[in-house]
C-alpha cells in the first residue's frame, strides 16, 4: 500500500522554493525554532516529490564517520559499512541532516565538496571519491540561536545553500493545523493558540525557547484524550518551557486565566 502524504499546511513559498532548489540541485537550509514544522515540511516535501528521505538528529557527538560510514570487523575481515551520506549520495536519496551546527566540525568539513559544483563525497578512509547520484539533494536545519547561546553556523557554511527561515504561523493557521493534529474542536484550538500567542510574547520572561506548535499539539492531544485542560496545559506547555519557580507560577496564573 502506498505511504500516505504527510500533512503540511505551508507557511509562505517554501513548498516553491524547495522544489526549485531541487530542479537546480542546489542543497537547502531551514532555519527556525524547534517545533516549528521543519522536520514535517521535509518529510511532505520527500513525499511529494517521491523521493526516499534519510534523517540524522545530529548532536555534539555525531562525527563525519557516523555519516560517511567505517570500516567493520567481521570474523577474520574488515569490511566497509556505508554510512547515511554515502548511501543517500550513491542511491539519490535526500539526506536531511537537523541541527547541523551540533554536530562536529569535521561533519561540515566532509558535506562542503557535496555543496557546490563539484557534488562530490572524498573518503579518506578508502582514498576514493564519489560523485553525487544526480537525484541526491543535501537538506539541513538549524536553530538560530544567537542570543541563547546555541551553537552558531559559520557564515562560509551557511552561504554554501539556498535557506529559508521557519516561523511559527498565524494564529489561524496555527488553529487549522491543531485541529488536524491533535483532533481538538475548534474553540479550544483556539483558545490554545491564543495562549501560545500571548507567551510568545512575553519576551521579558526570557524563555530560552517559547512555545512551540508542537507544545500546542501536545497540549491538544492530552485534552482531547481527556486529561483536564489547564493541567494538560501545565505538563505539556508551562514545565516544558521552564524550572523557575517564579515564571511557572506566571504562567499557570496565565493559563488558569485563558483556558
Ligand atoms: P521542527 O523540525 O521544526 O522541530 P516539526 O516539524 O517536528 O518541527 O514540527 C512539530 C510538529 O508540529 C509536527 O509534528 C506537526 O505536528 C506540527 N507542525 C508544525 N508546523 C506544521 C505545519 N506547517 N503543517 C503541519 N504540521 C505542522
Amino acid at each position: 500500500m502506498a505511504e500516505s502524504i504527510p500533512y503540511y499546511h505551508p507557511i509562505g513559498k517554501e513548498i516553491e522554493v524547495f522544489s526549485h532548489a531541487y530542479q537546480n540541485k542546489l542543497p537547502v537550509l531551514l532555519k527556525g525554532p524547534t517545533g516549528s514544522g521543519k522536520s514535517r515540511f521535509i518529510e511532505y516535501m520527500a513525499s511529494q516529490l517521491n523521493k526516499k528521505l534519510l534523517t540524522i538528529s545530529c548532536h555534539e557527538e555525531t562525527s563525519s564517520t557516523d555519516l560517511i560510514g567505517r570500516f567493520i570487523i567481521k570474523g577474520a575481515q574488515t569490511i566497509w559499512i556505508d554510512g547515511p551520506l554515502t548511501i543517500a549520495l550513491k542511491e539519490g536519496h535526500i539526506i536531511y541532516l537537523d541541527e547541523i551546527a551540533e554536530a562536529r566540525p569535521d561533519v561540515i568539513v566532509a558535506i562542503h565538496p557535496l555543496t557546490d559544483h563539484r557534488r562530490e563525497l572524498y573518503i579518506d578512509k578508502l582514498g576514493e571519491t564519489f560523485k553525487a547520484h544526480e537525484d541526491f539533494m543535501l537538506v539541513a536545519s538549524f536553530n538560530p540561536g544567537y542570543q541563547r547561546g546555541f551553537k552558531e553556523l559559520k557564515p562560509s557554511t551557511r552561504q554554501r545553500f539556498v535557506a529559508m527561515s521557519f516561523n511559527y504561523p498565524s494564529a489561524k493557521i496555527e488553529a487549522e493545523i491543531l485541529i488536524i493534529e491533535s483532533k481538538l474542536e475548534t474553540e479550544m484550538a483556539k483558545l490554545l493558540v491564543a495562549l501560545g500567542c500571548k507567551i510568545r510574547n512575553l519576551t521579558e520572561l526570557g524563555l530560552t525557547e517559547t512555545v512551540s506548535t508542537r507544545l500546542l499539539i501536545d497540549a491538544g492531544k492530552l485534552i482531547k484524550s481527556g486529561l483536564p485542560k489547564r493541567l494538560a496545559v501545565k505538563v505539556a506547555v508551562v514545565e516544558p518551557l521552564t524550572d523557575d519557580p517564579q515564571i511557572l507560577t506566571a504562567l499557570n496564573d496565565l493559563t488558569d486565566l485563558m483556558i
